[in-house]
């Protein structure tokens, strides 16, 4: 059956008869993102809320003011997944959410536009097409398009807004004869019983089970933000119609305002501010790290002349390096002391890296206790270990740990 809301898509309240309500546990699936759901399914005599098909997702929406959060298109009827029972027999006034719809259509027949120009002017054929929450792309059968392409179909597509082309539907059964001439890219099975064809102007005809705008100028524009590989041989082209182009620019606007806050200077000098910025912090990287290794070399040295000398050494510093570890490591290496070191992730505190090396005797004592503290992750390897501790929070513990064990050596 054609619903309501394909006979008109702009109307945005409708009243109809409850012929079915069935409790259910179907998902709900919002932008290919499945929800579990506990609820009813209702089914009306007609309905202005969209089921999800031909690409399009489903609408939501309120019958008598009961939240519809998701209407599936079953055989031939709409089913509306509501929380609420509704009673079978009742009038209900529909309601749908316009902001959604609107969008929905405006990428709808966004898309449509878009790939009749790729097809017609630029022989690249879509195969397929998604909207998503918040951006759309066509899927061509082409393996790449260049950015003079794009910026040509972009330009293509935004005049034949300006020029404010009508976009009409025709109704045709199965057998009438202008259904060969349209496409069918796109079209579910289940929308096959009545055909419909949404034609822009006499430019294109397309099979489409959707809504859609009645004329191009209610696209607004549409912005082509760029393309990505996609399956074999194809290619990926998304894009922004209408509302989503302004919500986008302003989005970029404010995180372009944030930066100017940030780096004190306007937008066209970001680019050199922050290529300045990174290579400062690549000089002030390099210093440190000659820092720490002369801070090494000082740690060794006063390990080395501490009289007597210690049997074992714990370090754990939290900005230290792997290269300043290596080096503490290599500075006494040869001496013969049990040592721990351990060091800070960078942008995860409570993790690590740690090494633990020395006279076997010690490290077989000590090792698996310390790395079980410090939820280590690694493997002792000719009495050496070397690699990641989960978890920090446990340093103290090994520190006593250590020192009670080389306490009790003394005693022995
Ligand atoms: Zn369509």
């Amino acid at each position: 059956m054609v619903f309501k809301c394909q006979e008109d898509s702009f109307l945005k309240k409708f009243s109809s008869t409850v012929i079915k309500c069935e409790p259910t546990t179907e998902p709900v699936v919002e932008y290919g993102k499945t929800i579990p759901f506990q609820g009813y399914q209702v089914t009306l005599e007609n309905t202005i809320l969209f089921p999800a098909g031909g690409g399009q997702p489903h609408d939501i929406g309120r019958l008598n003011g009961t939240e519809v959060v998701q209407v599936l298109r079953k055989g031939s009827e709409a089913v509306h997944f509501t929380k609420e029972p509704l009673e079978v027999g009742s009038t209900v006034e529909q309601e749908v959410d316009w902001e959604r719809r609107f969008d929905h259509m405006q990428q709808h027949s966004g898309q449509h536009l878009l790939s009749a120009i790729l097809e017609k002017e630029f022989q690249m054929a879509t195969t397929s097409w998604w909207l998503g929450c918040d951006e759309s792309y066509v899927e061509l059968d082409t393996a790449t398009i260049s950015n003079d392409v794009m910026k040509s179909v972009e330009k293509r597509c935004n005049d034949l807004i300006k020029e404010a082309i009508p976009v009409t539907v025709k109704i045709c059964k199965v057998s009438d004869p202008d259904v060969n001439e349209a496409h069918t890219r796109g079209l579910p099975k289940d929308c096959m019983e009545t055909i419909r064809i949404i034609c822009i102007g006499n430019f294109d005809e397309n099979l489409c089970c959707g809504t859609h705008v009645t004329n191009l100028s209610q696209l607004q524009m549409i912005k082509l933000l760029g393309v990505e590989p996609g399956k074999k041989g194809k290619t990926i082209l998304k894009f922004l119609v209408g509302d989503r182009v302004i919500k986008v620019f302003q989005q970029m606007l404010d995180r372009e305002k944030g930066l100017t806050v940030l780096l004190k200077n306007e937008p066209s000098r970001h680019d050199e501010l922050i290529q300045k910025l990174q290579k400062n912090l690549k000089v002030a990287n390099k210093n440190l790290q000659n820092v720490l290794q002369e801070l090494a070399q000082c740690e060794v040295e006063k390990i080395k002349n501490t009289n007597p000398k210690p049997k074992y050494v714990i370090m754990f510093k939290k900005e230290a390096t792997p290269e300043f570890n290596r080096a503490i490591i290599k500075g006494l290496e040869g001496e013969n002391m049990f040592m721990f070191l351990a060091s800070e992730e960078p942008d995860k505190p409570k993790e690590g890296q740690i090494i633990i090396q020395g006279p076997e005797e010690h490290c077989n004592a000590l090792g698996d206790k310390i790395t079980e503290l410090l939820k280590g992750k690694g493997a002792f390897k000719n009495g050496k270990f070397q690699g990641k501790a989960g978890d920090l929070g446990g340093i103290s513990k090994c520190k006593k740990l250590i020192e009670e064990y080389f306490d009790g050596l003394d005693k022995k």
